[in-house]
């Protein structure tokens, strides 16, 4: 099972993301279902709707995810916490292509 993680660009050089890695790596927190589960993380990448450009650079990720087949997007609690209260909008580009979208990492 392919998966990606998101998180928000406002932590870009705050965050070492090593929380995320450390959780799915052991398949623990909110990766815990995963502990019998083939899976591969195969994209690390960072929302940025509420900048100029956002929506549709978002829209492309999520398209492009589509096409490699992943079908579980993981939201760090950064954009699940987002703070330009944007989490519903983030979550409708993904499930609108048929990607799920679970709310938190670790
Ligand atoms: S929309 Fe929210 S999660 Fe996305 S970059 Fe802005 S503040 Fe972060």
């Amino acid at each position: 099972m392919k998966i990606a993680i998101g998180i928000c660009e406002k932590t870009n050089g705050r965050c070492s993301t090593m929380g995320c890695f450390r959780a799915y790596n052991n398949r623990e927190k909110h990766f815990s279902s995963y502990k019998d589960v083939d899976t591969e993380l195969m994209s690390f990448f960072s929302c940025n709707i509420c900048s100029s450009g956002g929506i549709e650079n978002l829209s492309k990720i999520a398209k492009r995810l589509k096409d490699s087949e992943i079908h579980i997007l993981h939201l760090g609690a950064c954009a699940v916490n987002c703070k330009a209260d944007k989490l519903e909008e983030i979550k409708k580009i993904f499930t609108d292509l048929g990607i799920d979208v679970i709310e938190g990492t670790h």
